[in-house]
């Protein structure tokens, strides 16, 4: 049936938002009030992103604890096995353990910029897959890992790239993230091909909300998402104005997501860029509404304020 245009008001999603380690104080403190004006949502997880490289270990490592210490949220670690031994990786997954965190997001990574493709560590584990049998060897992790509904630029063909991520799976990954993309058609496609290639875990959207295309372009190319001629004519013009493109940034993504959770889709993962606002708008539109303060055990995000 033709549903009305804004989801009820009913809990029936869950949410989680992505955000990267930050490098000045200036942008922890900017991290920080995201994460507060997002917490009365109450995602499933929060996931902290791992510099290329591992070049983030340590910020990554204590934005995470930061969220264990202070705050009711459950963060997700993400980690890549590029550049290392299995033996530092190892040492990385026991640290998590130890300090309590249960979530990790095993990625591979990318090479070096100007590097010709990708080689893995001649001690370290090869891909994404083998990652998820180390972390499974040392402890009990939920593991999430990537998914690319256009296919990853690495992959040969359809049945490479759905192979690869049923080796995840079948390594022991409980919940598939996409990578970002702006036809709902592409998602749903995927979704068809996971199913009929045996894949039954969540393959959760990964939603960006764009505010910026210039910065957009250059960056989407490598990792196998195509921009769409319509998204490009949106922004066009308003390079100068900053709160025009929120606006059409939130009409986009807030349509996308409505697209999404009209074919059945009850899970969303942000990719917050470190901003609130728009990933709030959007989850309220899904009618997944902010816990109002005060309300008992509920309001876990503000305890530690
Ligand atoms: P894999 O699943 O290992 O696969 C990569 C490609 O290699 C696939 O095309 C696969 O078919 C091919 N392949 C795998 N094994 C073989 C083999 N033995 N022989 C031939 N081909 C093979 N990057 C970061 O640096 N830090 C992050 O925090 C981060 N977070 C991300 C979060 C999400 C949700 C997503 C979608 C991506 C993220 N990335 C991150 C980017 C990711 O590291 C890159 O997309 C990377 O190129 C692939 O990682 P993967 O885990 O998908 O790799």
């Amino acid at each position: 049936g033709n549903a009305s245009l804004f989801a009820e008001d009913v809990r029936d999603v869950k949410i989680s938002f992505e955000f990267f380690p930050p490098k000045t104080p200036k942008m922890e403190e900017n991290l920080w009030s995201a994460v507060q004006a997002l917490a009365p949502l109450e995602p499933d997880f929060v996931s902290v992103t791992y510099g290329a490289g591992g070049s983030t270990r340590e910020r990554t490592h204590r934005t995470v604890r930061r969220i264990l210490d202070e705050t009711a949220l459950k963060p997700a670690a993400h980690l890549t096995c590029v550049g290392a031994p299995c033996g530092a990786v190892d040492d990385v997954i026991r640290e998590y353990w130890s300090a309590g965190v249960r979530h990790l997001v095993a990625l591979r990574g990318d090479a070096p910029d100007g590097a010709d493709g990708y080689a893995p560590h001649p001690q370290g584990y090869e891909n994404a897959a083998a990652l998820v049998s180390g972390i499974r060897d040392i402890g009990d992790f939920e593991i999430s890992v990537a998914a690319y509904p256009e296919k990853h630029p690495d992959s040969a063909d359809w049945d490479a790239d759905l192979d690869n991520l049923k080796r995840k799976i079948d390594a022991g990954a409980t919940r598939a993230i996409t990578q970002f993309f702006f036809e709902t058609e592409s998602y749903f496609r995927f979704l068809d091909r996971v199913e009929k290639g045996g894949i039954d875990v969540p393959i959760v959207p990964g939603i960006l909300p764009v505010t910026n295309f210039r910065t957009l372009t250059g960056f989407a190319a490598r990792c196998g998402a195509s921009v769409p001629d319509w998204l490009a004519r949106l922004f066009d013009g308003l390079d100068e104005r900053p709160a025009t493109r929120n606006l059409v940034a939130a009409t986009v993504a807030g349509e996308m997501c409505r697209r999404l959770h009209a074919g059945g889709v009850r899970a969303f993962h942000f990719y917050t860029l470190n901003r609130a606002e728009l990933a709030f708008a959007i989850c309220h539109m899904l009618g997944h509404r902010a816990v109002p303060t005060g309300a008992g055990d509920h309001a876990k995000g503000e305890s530690a304020a």
